[in-house]
């Protein structure tokens, strides 16, 4: 029997109209669909009634084994001839491992397309109105994961060279990330915003600086998926902040 093909696709951050169109058509045509922890379940709704889903689950530690079970599950239906779509949240190629798929399905000799998606550091800020540059004020952004142990991430480097600074993962080592930023040069007083949910109707924001978000996201009660923003952009959320105000209208009735 013919290989099938495996679309890895970006379904967006959480908002089910922020996915792209070859990504959609990539969840219309596909016979099964292995989708991940932190997709929308409402873009499942546009797979073939005949389509078998898969949740993969992913938790937000490091589990090996799941991995590959991930993979010898994309290879087996790959192989029987189906089109198999592997749905993620986000972008596929940031901090998503859809990498590690591709290659070994490229091992494999399975076709594959990656179809990028809008990620979490872009979309989360945009919708609590921070842009991740701006003319004025940040003309760099890096992306950053926080979830690992300082050495992998050169903090250094980061608080000195960049302006705006997108960090995935970072929640449990928020303090760790404020003190290494302050200590290698970072002003005290510079903004942060952590982004709880973004994009979907649970979007929550919490502003403060390197010196007090801890204590506000304790205070606050924040929790994972988080987005944190650190730079000057982030004071731009108290003009451009948009898409709370859409959440606190939506239940208004309709005045003629
Ligand atoms: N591939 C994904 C990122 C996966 S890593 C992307 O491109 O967006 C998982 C981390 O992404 C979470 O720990 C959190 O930091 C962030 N994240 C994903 N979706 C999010 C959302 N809707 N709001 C805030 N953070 C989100």
């Amino acid at each position: 029997m013919n290989n099938g093909k495996v679309y890895i696709v970006g379904a967006g951050p959480g908002d089910p109209e922020l996915i792209t169109v070859k990504g959609l058509r990539a969840i219309q045509e596909a016979d099964v669909i292995l989708y991940d922890r932190l997709i929308n379940n409402d873009l499942l709704g546009y797979a073939k009634r005949s389509a078998e889903l898969i949740y993969c689950g992913k938790l937000p530690n490091y589990y090996p084994l799941q991995q590959e079970t991930i993979h010898k599950f994309l290879i087996k239906y790959a192989k029987n001839g189906n089109v198999v779509t592997r749905l993620k949240g986000g972008d596929p190629f940031v901090f998503g491992r859809g990498a590690e798929e591709a290659e070994v399905l490229q091992a494999h000799n399975i076709s594959f397309e990656i179809v990028p998606g809008i990620t979490a550091g872009i979309a989360a800020p945009a919708y609590a109105g921070i842009p991740v540059t701006h003319r004025q004020y940040s003309g760099s952004v890096a992306i950053v994961t926080g979830h690992r142990q300082s050495g992998e991430v050169q903090w250094e480097n980061i608080a000195k060279g960049i302006d705006t600074i997108v960090i995935y993962m970072g929640m449990r080592n928020l303090a760790h990330i404020c003190e290494q930023l302050v200590t290698h040069g970072r002003g005290k007083q510079t903004p942060v915003a952590i982004i709880h949910w973004g994009t979907k109707k649970e979007q929550r924001t919490v502003t403060g600086t390197l010196s007090d978000i801890v204590e506000k996201v304790s205070t606050e009660n924040v929790t994972n998926p988080a987005i944190i923003v650190i730079g000057e952009v982030v004071k731009l959320n108290n003009k451009l902040s948009w898409y709370q105000h859409e959440l606190a209208n939506i239940d208004l009735p309709l005045i003629i």
